[in-house]
């Protein structure tokens, strides 16, 4: 059969030493940091013990923004419909392989593991926030166009002591989020566990792990970096709707 429009783009993004990473799904978790989720009005649990099941999103695929080889910073416009997107700094972790069928040992996660990145959660917190105050999906809030920027990915075998290293993000020269990722409160063989028994996992899929605290606004003009210690860095601009 002849497909009756041409096929859609296909979002990748860059992956250092060469080659790109093609997009099939964006997860993304909620409230994995217990000071972001007390700024967020959320209860933060006290110990694992507690920490109950984790909250999952998804973002399309085309919601990505990378930069190309030659002009590595990233371009995000102002999204419509908003008054206030918010930044939030993740983790980003890149599957290379499908799980296998099943529910995903915790033990077993880090086979799957092709790369990791930094990107930002972009927000449209007024849209989120009115969904919550009426028990509503947050798709609109968070899966928009352009509401994924994402670094070019590095290969896993290059990034050692993942646990102690900390994500920040910059805005203007201001650094508004430092948070380490020992304070992940679903690490990442966590949370592939988690996902494993809601979704197939495959090659292709990036995961985006969670914000520390100091979320806020961004607005047109705004220039940002973000970082994963010592790995990688995501540097971009906010321009006009
Ligand atoms: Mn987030």
């Amino acid at each position: 059969m002849t497909d009756l429009i041409p096929t859609p783009a296909q979002a990748r993004v860059p992956v250092r030493g060469g080659g790109t990473f093609p997009v099939r799904r964006i997860y993304c978790v909620g409230r994995n940091f217990a000071d972001h989720a007390r700024e967020m009005g959320a209860a933060a649990p006290a110990s694992k013990a507690e920490r109950g099941q984790p909250v999952f999103f998804l973002k399309p695929a085309d919601a990505v923004v990378t930069g190309g080889a030659a002009a590595p910073d990233v371009s995000v416009p102002y999204p419509p419909a908003t008054r206030d997107l918010h930044h939030e700094v993740e983790l980003v972790v890149a599957l290379g392989l499908d799980a296998p069928s099943g529910v995903l040992a915790p033990e077993d996660a880090a086979t799957l593991v092709l790369a990791y990145g930094v990107g930002l959660d972009l927000t449209r917190r007024d849209l989120q926030a009115a969904a919550k105050a009426k028990g509503l999906p947050w798709d609109i809030g968070k899966g928009f166009d352009h509401s994924a920027p994402v670094s070019e990915l590095v290969p896993a075998a290059q990034v050692t002591a993942l646990a102690s290293r900390s994500l920040t993000l910059e805005v203007n020269g201001d650094t508004r989020q430092h948070g380490s990722l020992h304070d992940l409160i679903w690490d990442v063989p966590e949370i592939l566990h988690e996902l494993s028994k809601l979704f197939a996992l495959k090659a292709g899929d990036l995961v985006f792990m969670g914000t520390p605290a100091g979320v806020g606004p961004l607005l047109p003009g705004d220039a940002f970096v973000a970082s994963l210690e010592g790995v990688v860095e995501l540097h971009g601009r906010i321009t006009a709707a």
